[in-house]
């Protein structure tokens, strides 16, 4: 038995189906949903945690794959160095939780942790690397 952690991107066409259900049912797989969203263009995203044999996940996430979902590694932890940052405001842009926004009034950074679903995509935009992921 092995364990992934994924971040899975539905779009708006599937975001209502029961895909992730199907994974439990036909691929015998166990999931723990960690964290979910659904942003204003209506796309979903959910962090996972998935556990089952290599040849059933891999399978599971053909399945997933084969239905529209995008599907990436997520890290464990995320550490955001707000003394580095330059609020330039791009990671704000990109962050679909809306877990990063820089203060109208102090122009620094804000970061919620709770919000956060380890998509990465900060990290890997930022001029002045004040966002790390940890694997
Ligand atoms: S990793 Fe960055 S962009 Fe992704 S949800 Fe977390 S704060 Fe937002
Ligand atoms: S991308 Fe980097 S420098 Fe720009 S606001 Fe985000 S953390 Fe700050």
């Amino acid at each position: 038995m092995i364990s992934r952690r994924l971040v899975l991107a539905f779009p708006e066409k599937i975001v209502t189906r029961p895909i992730t259900y199907r994974l439990i049912k036909d691929f015998d797989l166990q999931f723990n949903i960690l964290r979910a969203e659904i942003t204003a263009d209506i796309e979903g995203k959910m962090l996972i945690e998935i556990s089952g044999t290599k040849k059933q996940i891999e399978e599971g996430l053909k399945y997933l794959e084969n239905e529209g979902v995008s599907i990436q590694d997520a890290s464990k932890d995320i550490i955001v160095d707000t003394e580095k940052c330059i609020s330039c405001g791009v990671c704000p842009s990109l962050c679909i939780t809306q877990a990063l926004e820089i203060n109208p009034v102090t122009h620094r950074l804000l970061f919620d942790k709770n919000k956060c679903i380890l998509c990465g995509l900060c990290a890997n935009s930022c001029p002045v690397n004040a966002i790390k992921l940890k694997i």
